[in-house]
């Protein structure tokens, strides 16, 4: 039985690190070399199509036919020269990860010869079959086919073989279908709205963009061991294994020094990501054992998107190159830190402004605490969407388990930012404001510190923190595709900086100036969003408590969260914002919830097999094991000394055998709870079931494994253990 679990340790013994194939020169001379980026279009294309792609980036203009030919043919060129044979439009589906269909630049030539092709019009529009994407239903009710369409907003690049187009994925009656889309649609959005308040303070600011710095945590586990345990295997965590004695107590690992084999493989990453310009930078052992971190500069927040997904790619390749698997799940370990994948979100203007950094001035910094405190009111206002966003099957496990932030959304400000707004709240007041009162407020705002930085308290437990230059949603899970939560981000903060915007302009009108009018619109915003403003422990029970008493929402499970979208105010939000319409919010809903049924149907069959296949056999062995024992000692022993001699191992006999009743039954319980739940029509509906009524048997179940982990012989027992999956590296 355990003979797999053995081979497996077997082999991991003889493990050594890989040596890694390094480029030589210093990493700015070969970053971006599989990039098309800026520089290889000045040499690859003509000034006008040049202008054509940069155009379409800065201004959204369009590139027509004749300009796409030609930055095809220099785009077909460059890759070529650098070994492509294919080509591929690259898209975020609604399904975890990426999709990509190669095809050769072959076409045959007039003499039946074969020639390299590649047009404008397979740059820009591709017609994959894919029907098999999940749509919620849109492309049913619409038209079967889906399409992909250029985005020159982040450059093609190449990957092995292929040059890679990214590209977004909607319906051929315009339906989003995909990440892309929404998020391009918000970042468009929120590059108005906040240009639009900036021109109270800047008439040079004529954009504005949102920047996206991720951190991606992420386990290793080797190979073998890997291989050994069928529920790492088919659902990225464990559905069983007691607690190592040690794991986390210490803080040994956290920054710890990187093992080698770790380290090999995190070189061969970067150095992956640096051809393809992604500027990776920060690299570290994370708090759970066998458990890493890597973090990006920021970048441009669909850029830096691409850039996570991409790179969570390249990262699953490269870890088997060094014999092990990688798990973005965002709880694979019960009882240790799960992953995230904290979002650092900031607006810039075109002039060169973090609007989330305080300035020089009283001007810079109204402006500062203009951003501020609408992204507190769009956070406060939004709260069950930005849950909504985030939570999922797998980071509800992280949620609330007293290591991430819990289920219910907060902002931390930090003392010195708190500080400021309770003075407006009170120098602001309700009658028109005398010259003196004006200078004095103004002079306050002005003596916020530049950087603040290292004054925040850098609060850990906050879902949302302003983090001294930028706001942190740390709530995002390491699986997640970090687009689900900036759609929303940068469409509620948008949605809140145009109302601002109309109060602004309807004080103004009415004869207040301007500089009044936004202390005095800013002041209710500060009084509205007390609430949500909270520095303390978030982890604590009292906050549980405290954000009940202040109205806060706490939603701990994914069907009731998901119930957002569907709420009117919502879809009046995404609407008017231009983001959904009610027909593709309807459609990403359903695939949610959908995700949502899958997911733990699919743990459910995972354990049950588990159970009856691996552990019921094992313990009826160790079972058999004692009770031939107790036969031999009952046949050689006189009674009296017999019972003092076998009695502990009859206990063990009635435990084991209690657990292994308990297991089957609650197999069979566990199985008759997914079909009735299979047979609920409606998905919302089934998704509750799925929650409720299944959902508690995977830690029921678990927990009768687990106690019998304790009891077996180690040498009988057939999965690698929790000591072995977190300390092997
Ligand atoms: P920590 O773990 O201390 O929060 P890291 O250095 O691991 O910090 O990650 C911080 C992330 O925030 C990086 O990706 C960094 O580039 C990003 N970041 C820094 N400043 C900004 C900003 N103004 N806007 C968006 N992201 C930022
Ligand atoms: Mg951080």
């Amino acid at each position: 039985m355990a003979q797999f679990r053995f081979k497996a340790l077997d082999e991991v013994l003889n493990r050594k690190p890989i040596e890694i194939e390094r480029e030589n020169n210093l990493v700015s001379d070969y970053y971006g070399m599989l990039v098309f980026d800026q520089a290889k279009m000045k040499k690859y294309l003509s000034r006008e199509a040049y202008k054509a792609v940069t155009d379409a980036v800065e201004r959204g203009t369009i590139i027509d036919r004749k300009m796409a030919d030609q930055v095809a043919q220099g785009m077909k060129a460059w890759a070529i020269e650098n070994g492509a044979t294919h080509y591929t439009h690259w898209f975020h589906p609604l399904t975890d990860g990426t999709a990509e269909k190669h095809d050769a630049f072959i076409v045959h030539g007039a003499d039946g010869s074969v020639i390299e092709s590649f047009s404008g019009t397979l740059l820009a529009q591709q017609e994959p079959d894919a029907s098999s994407f999940p749509s919620g239903g849109i492309r049913q009710t619409f038209e079967a086919r889906g399409y992909t369409a250029w985005d020159p907003s982040s450059p093609a690049f190449i990957s092995e073989t292929t040059l890679t187009i990214p590209t977004i994925f909607i319906s051929y009656t315009g339906e989003a279908l995909d990440y892309k889309t929404p998020l391009l649609r918000a970042l468009n959005t929120i590059d108005k709205a906040a240009t639009g308040v900036c021109q109270y303070f800047d008439k040079n600011v004529s954009r504005v963009t949102a920047n996206l710095g991720w951190e991606q945590e992420y386990f290793l586990i080797d190979e073998a061991l890997y291989m050994a345990r069928p529920d790492l295997m088919l659902t990225g965590r464990t559905l069983m294994g007691h607690a190592s004695s040690k794991d986390q107590q210490l803080d040994d690992h956290y920054f710890s020094s990187i093992p080698t084999r770790v380290n090999k493989f995190m070189q061969d990453v970067e150095n992956e990501a640096y051809k393809l310009g992604i500027p990776v930078k920060t690299r570290h052992n994370e708090v759970a054992p066998n458990q890493f971190e890597l973090a990006p500069i920021y970048e441009e927040a669909n850029l830096a998107n691409d850039h996570n997904q991409l790179c969570m790619d390249i990262m699953q390749k490269i870890a088997r190159r060094h014999k092990f698997r990688i798990l973005f799940h965002e709880k694979p370990f019960a009882g240790i830190n799960g992953s995230g994948k904290h979002n650092n979100w900031s607006l810039s203007t075109n002039t060169g402004v973090n609007l989330y950094s305080p300035g020089k001035n009283p001007k810079s910094n109204l402006q500062f605490l203009t951003f501020v405190i609408n992204t507190l009111k769009a956070v406060f206002d939004n709260q069950d969407l930005l849950r909504a966003s985030i939570l999922t099957s797998s980071n509800q496990h992280r949620l609330g388990a007293n290591e991430a932030p819990p289920s219910i959304i907060s902002v931390f400000l930090g003392t010195e930012v708190s500080a400021m707004l309770d003075l407006m709240e009170e120098a602001v007041v309700d009658r028109k404001m005398t010259p003196d009162e004006k200078t004095a407020l103004k002079l306050n705002i002005g003596r916020i510190p530049e950087i603040i930085l290292d004054n925040t308290d850098r609060n850990r437990t906050s879902p949302f923190a302003f983090t001294g230059n930028r706001f942190e949603f740390r709530a995002v899970g390491s699986m997640a595709n970090n687009a689900s939560a900036l759609i929303v981000l940068n469409t509620a903060v948008a949605d809140q900086l145009k109302k601002f915007k109309a109060e602004v302009d309807a004080h103004i009108e009415k004869g207040v100036k301007k500089d009044e009018a936004i202390f005095q619109v800013l002041k209710t915003l500060i009084i509205d969003t007390k609430p949500i403003r909270f520095n303390g422990d978030g982890y604590s029970v009292d906050w549980v408590k405290e954000a009940e008493k202040r109205g806060l929402s706490n939603i701990g499970n994914v069907p009731d969260s998901l119930a957002a979208y569907l709420r009117e105010d919502y879809i009046d939000l995404f609407k008017r914002n231009g983001i959904f319409n009610k027909t593709e919010i309807e459609g990403r809903v359903e695939v949610e919830y959908e995700k949502f049924i899958m997911k733990v149907q699919i743990e459910s069959r995972v354990l049950a097999d588990i159970a009856i296949n691996h552990i019921v056999p094992t313990a009826v062995e160790y079972q058999t094991m004692l009770l031939e024992n107790v036969k031999n000692l009952k046949e050689v022993f006189p009674e009296e000394e017999f019972l003092s001699l076998a009695g502990g191992r009859l206990d063990l006999i009635r435990e084991v055998g209690s657990h292994i009743s308990a297991i089957k039954a609650k197999r069979k319980e566990m199985i008759a709870a997914r079909s009735k739940a299979n047979k609920v029509e409606d998905v919302i509906d089934r998704s509750k079931e799925y929650d409720k009524e299944v959902r508690p048997f995977l830690d029921d179940i678990r927990d009768h494994i687990d106690r019998l982990e304790l009891i077996v012989d180690n040498e009988k027992w057939p999965l690698p253990k929790y000591r072995e999956l977190l300390f092997i590296r």
